[in-house]
C-alpha cells in the first residue's frame, strides 16, 4: 500500500506522526514529511490507524 497525504487538506497537526512515527514527521513549522511512501503489509494497521487519525483527512491509504 502507498501513503497519500493531499497538501491542502494538511494542517501539520502532527496527530499522524503520533500514529506512526516511522512514517511521519512533522517539523517545528507544521510542515509533513512521510517518511516511508510505501507500507508493508505487516504495517498496514498502524499506517491505516495514522490515516484515521488525522483530524482534516488528509490522508489516504492506496493500494499501489
Ligand atoms: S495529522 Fe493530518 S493534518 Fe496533521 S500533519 Fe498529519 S496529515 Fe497533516
Amino acid at each position: 500500500m502507498r501513503i497519500e497525504v493531499d497538501r491542502n487538506r494538511c494542517e501539520g497537526h502532527a496527530m499522524c506522526e503520533a500514529a506512526a512515527p516511522e512514517y511521519f514527521s512533522v517539523d517545528d513549522e507544521g510542515v509533513l514529511t512521510i517518511l516511508t511512501e510505501e507500507v508493508p503489509d505487516s504495517d498496514k494497521a498502524q499506517a491505516h490507524g495514522a490515516v484515521l487519525s488525522c483530524p482534516v483527512a488528509a490522508l489516504k491509504l492506496l493500494s499501489r
